[in-house]
């Protein structure tokens, strides 16, 4: 296997020649037997030109079984170290208290945060937990002992808010899948897609953190140009979004309840003789991942193209769209105006 890589070159204390010079630091895939089983890692380690040698300092070896065993685990379907641990910090909780929420000793999350492999049954656990509130408030009254009443109920509280944010979001999930629910079958109307909401959720965040300030108005016309234009390149929409001609523009059906998306925060900031104005705020990382490369390079277009323009100049630019002009207030635009998008240049 030629996959070793120099990551960098330090200075340091090298044991072959009893003397500080410079050393490289080095990485490679490589294969390891854990628990009978070969798994293949990225392993770290040193290496001494002067001598030719390689060696690997006691907290890098560390570091090296750590990533081993991980891939022993990811290969098993078990918890990482890593996924444990975020877990954990979802709650707000340290080591112990994780542990002994889970009713278990001490140090044991520790341990399987640091190097021991869990078994399958201790998975289940931490997984059922790390994934409900509504489970982990069952295990924290059941090992309520294991507490301080102050700590236990700061703990009780963490999780009652997460219980009713997660049931919000159900709530609000489902509001729109009921407003969609007419527009189940791929149409013109939602260009040829079903509904995603994680995407719209991650193309709010999106906006929100890269236009700054955004508007409420403003983002409905992003969203609809994101749509119309990856239709215009690939004949589908990104989101399944069906969208309606009001006088402002072009606004997706269930907008109200898609700004009580989570991923993003509403903000009335003035009240003008036209009405409020909404303020939006990202409050999540965007998750990229959800997105293809077409579908990003459209995201990125779209926020680029407008971020210049005032909110009226993109109401002038949209009112010149065919889609716009074609269709009348309060008719559902049909994608296939969107073919006769003007160029972005
Ligand atoms: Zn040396």
């Amino acid at each position: 296997m030629n996959n070793d890589t120099l990551i960098e070159k330090i200075n340091y204390e090298c044991p072959f020649c009893d003397n500080l010079h410079s050393i490289e630091i080095h990485k490679r895939i490589t294969k390891a037997l854990v628990k009978d089983t070969v798994v293949e890692y990225e392993q770290t380690y040193y290496y001494c030109p002067i001598e030719d040698e390689e060696f690997t300092p006691d907290k890098i070896l560390d570091q090296n079984l750590l990533k081993a065993r991980d891939a022993y685990r990811k290969q098993k379907g078990l918890l990482t170290s890593e996924q444990i641990k975020k877990y954990r910090n979802n709650y707000g909780l340290n080591q112990v208290e994780f542990s002994n929420l889970l009713g278990w000793g001490d140090v044991t999350i520790q341990r399987y945060e640091k190097k021991l492999i869990q078994d399958e049954t201790y998975d289940q656990l931490i997984r059922l937990v790390g994934e409900d509130p509504a489970f982990a408030l069952n295990q924290l009254d059941k090992h309520r002992n294991n507490f301080q009443e102050d700590r236990y109920n700061q703990i009780r509280n963490i999780l009652k808010n997460q219980i009713r944010e997660k049931k919000n979001l159900s709530l609000i999930i489902q509001s729109i899948k009921n407003i969609y629910i007419q527009y189940e079958e791929e149409s013109e109307l939602n260009g040829y897609k079903k509904i995603d909401i994680d995407k719209i959720a991650n193309i709010l965040a999106f906006f929100a953190k890269y236009n700054d300030p955004l508007y409420k108005v403003r983002l409905m016309k992003l969203l609809w140009y994101t749509d119309a234009l990856h239709f215009k390149k690939y004949n589908k929409s990104i989101t399944g979004l069906v969208y309606c001609h009001l006088p402002l523009g072009a606004v997706p059906e269930a907008h109200e309840e898609i700004l009580r998306l989570p991923s993003i925060k509403v903000e009335e900031e003035q009240v003008t003789d036209n009405g409020a104005w909404y303020r939006i705020y990202p409050t999540k990382e965007v998750n990229l991942n959800l997105f293809s490369t077409s579908e990003l390079e459209i995201l990125t277009t779209v926020s680029n193209y407008f971020k210049n323009m005032t909110g009226r100049q993109i109401s002038d630019y949209m009112h010149r769209e065919k889609a716009y002009i074609k269709t009348e207030k309060y008719q559902l635009i049909s994608y296939s105006f969107a073919k006769e998008l003007k160029d972005f240049n």
